[in-house]
């Protein structure tokens, strides 16, 4: 509990009232729907301790569906234990974490989705993310589930009645069926892809900084971290371990690792922050890498830049201040220690990295659960597809449509467990 303008506390269930009565006597026995009091609060031993504006919401139109009752009081953390102590006092228990979103869940006021979203929207940690988050809340994931079902369950029944009823359905129509679990599978491909995007921009996409000892790699650095974290030395080979820093880059969180110098060395310590180094190019999603424009930029230099393991890099050009760089296509030239360093290499850098991670995407990000859903079933979309022109008899075939179809009743949370709604709500904060 930390210390506020005001703290909420939601009371659910079918004595929500009579409780709130108790904890606030001035309450009206059948106070106005939804139209905030203002009444005395009084502690479990009858004494005022605050005043708070208390609302009603009558089952159904209320957030868990049940009756509920919110009371706003100052947000100090002494209040709130004096308010929860006294409405305990009165019969009602602390709620588990997510308790309410499951009950708005079972009673059918949010879907699966839509609670799960309730979840990403209170963590959510950047704008993109929340505005993902506040959309999926507001259905968009079962308007996206929606036409895929529909599909299959056409593909499903056209199959089915080729086999049941061969001379009724006529010739069995591959064709049409094929179409509907294209689609199907093509919009589920989407779905998955725009989740692992975001689940990458969810925890950060990482910025590896390579290049010879002395290029300047701590000083590019430090100038987009904004302040000296690295130990920016004269001397080569100073940077033994890699640092590492999170910003944001045109609107995207990414982790900054500063590397130690990518050259063969004798120094034991040394030679483990080049293997570090090396691990990091491969992992990276984004390897930038600074050449000295004082150094030449002959063959081996060039092989070095090659061999850098990684989908995508940024050749940096340092110290331009002090010799022209070679004109390579697609570089930067840089002078890490001018005034408008950072601004340059940011823009260059975010424009890379929007490429493959476009800001947008962060608001697609889903639940590992989803995602897991959402592959199990574009995974079985397609099999039925090749299936389809396969030697596999039908009513084989056709199981992969119905386990497609069972995935995303699943995500949507139709025919979902116990314990999988245990593990889902355990996620929540208390008191949603
Ligand atoms: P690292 O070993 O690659 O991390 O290199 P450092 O960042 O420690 O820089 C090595 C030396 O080059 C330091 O003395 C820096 O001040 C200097 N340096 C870095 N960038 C520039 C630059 O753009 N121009 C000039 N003149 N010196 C730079």
């Amino acid at each position: 509990m930390a210390r506020s303008a005001i703290a909420v506390a939601r009371i659910s269930g079918r004595e929500a009232l009579a409780i709130a009565r108790r904890v606030a006597p001035g309450l009206p026995e059948a106070p106005a729907p939804r139209t905030a009091g203002l009444v005395e609060l009084r502690d479990a031993a009858g004494e005022p301790f605050d005043r708070g504006l208390v609302t009603y919401f009558p089952t159904p139109a209320s957030y868990t569906g049940e009756d509920v009752v919110e009371i706003s009081f100052h947000g100090n953390p002494v209040l709130s234990r004096t308010l929860l102590a006294s409405a305990q006092a009165a019969g009602a228990r602390p709620a588990e974490p997510g308790e309410f979103s499951r009950r708005a869940f079972l009673n059918g006021k949010l879907s699966l989705l839509e609670a799960e979203s309730v979840a990403e929207l209170v963590d959510a940690a950047t704008e993109t993310a929340a505005r993902g988050a506040l959309a999926r809340l507001a259905g968009r994931g079962e308007r996206e589930i929606a036409p895929v079902r529909d599909a299959l369950l056409t593909a499903h029944a056209l199959w089915t009645a080729a086999i049941d009823f061969p001379e009724q359905a006529g010739e069995e129509d591959p064709e049409e069926i094929g179409r509907q679990l294209d689609s199907a599978a093509g919009t589920l491909a989407r779905l998955a892809a725009g989740s692992e995007i975001a689940s990458r921009i969810a925890s950060g996409l990482r910025v590896a900084i390579l290049g010879a000892p002395n290029a300047g790699k701590s000083t590019v650095f430090n100038r987009l971290v904004g302040y000296d974290r690295a130990i920016v030395a004269a001397e080569a080979g100073t940077t033994r371990d890699t640092l590492e820093a999170d910003v944001e880059i045109g609107g995207l969180p990414v982790r900054l690792v500063d590397t130690a110098g990518m050259r063969e060395t004798g120094s034991a310590v040394e030679a483990e922050g080049v293997a570090r180094a090396r691990e990091e190019s491969r992992s990276a999603d984004l390897a930038l890498w600074v050449h000295d424009a004082v150094e030449p930029w002959d063959d081996a230099a060039r092989r070095a830049w090659n061999a850098l393991e990684s989908s995508c890099k940024l050749l940096v050009f340092n110290k331009i201040d002090l010799a022209a760089p070679p004109g390579e296509t697609g570089s930067l030239g840089l002078s890490a220690i001018s005034e408008d360093a950072a601004g340059r290499l940011s823009v260059e850098i975010g424009r890379r990295l929007a490429v493959e991670f476009p800001a947008e995407a962060a608001g697609e990000s889903v639940s590992r659960r989803q995602r897991d859903l959402i592959v199990r079933a574009r995974d079985a979309a397609r099999r039925a597809k090749e299936a389809l022109g396969g030697r596999e008899p039908a009513e084989i075939a056709i199981l992969s449509v119905e386990e497609a179809l069972a995935a995303l009743s699943d995500l949507v949370g139709e025919s979902t467990t116990e314990d999988v709604l245990d593990r889902i709500f355990a996620r929540f904060c208390i008191g949603k």
